[in-house]
């Protein structure tokens, strides 16, 4: 079966978007030092790029998570395949994700790293499906709202491939 791929979001869409979201934290976060949670793969182009936009002071960590497998279905079980490598007692946490669906890899991350006592703790997705909300998980900043379809680009991927196409598109069958 051929795969073809269909734009969603262009490259300046969403570079123009995430130019907002930094400006938008870099007001909220005036003072402090925002740590940035990255989680890999998927969350790693978008925090690259955030973060170059954020003016307050950044330091960042990277966490690997998974609810997926190869399919395009969620398993419902989050395994933390690499955790943090610092602590997050005190800091501001902003955890960069690239979309959430479900939501159940999120708000378990969200306790999980919620136990470890930071002095804040936010969630900022590139993009989210809120028609495919299973459980509830509070988003601070989001780049964009999309329908139900699965996406590849800028990060996601299907089987692993066209995490680097530069825009989000809509994997096709023909
Ligand atoms: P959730 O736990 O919210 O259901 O799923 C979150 C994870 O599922 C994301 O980090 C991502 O890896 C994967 N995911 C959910 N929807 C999509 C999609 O449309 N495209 C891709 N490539 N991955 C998705």
């Amino acid at each position: 079966m051929a795969e073809s791929v269909r734009v969603l979001l262009t490259e300046e869409e969403v570079d123009k978007r995430i130019k907002e979201l930094g400006e938008a934290i870099s007001r909220d976060y005036q003072g402090q030092t925002v740590h940035l949670v990255c989680v890999l793969k998927g969350g790693v182009f978008f925090m690259c790029e955030l973060a170059k936009r954020i003016t307050v002071p950044v330091t960042m960590d990277f966490m690997s998570a998974s609810s997926y497998g190869s399919s395009t279905k969620s398993s419902g079980v989050v395994k933390i395949v690499k955790d943090l490598d610092e602590p997050l007692k005190d800091r501001h946490v902003l955890i960069v994700e690239d979309i959430v669906d479900s939501g159940r890899t999120l708000s378990y991350l969200i306790k999980m790293l919620g136990d470890r006592e930071p002095a804040s703790i936010k969630l900022c997705t590139l993009l989210d499906k809120p028609e495919r909300r299973v459980t509830d998980v509070k988003v601070d900043y989001t780049g964009f709202e999309i329908p139900d379809e699965f996406v590849v680009g800028y990060g996601l991927d299907y089987d692993q491939r066209y995490r680097n196409l530069p825009y989000i598109g809509v994997v096709e069958f023909n």
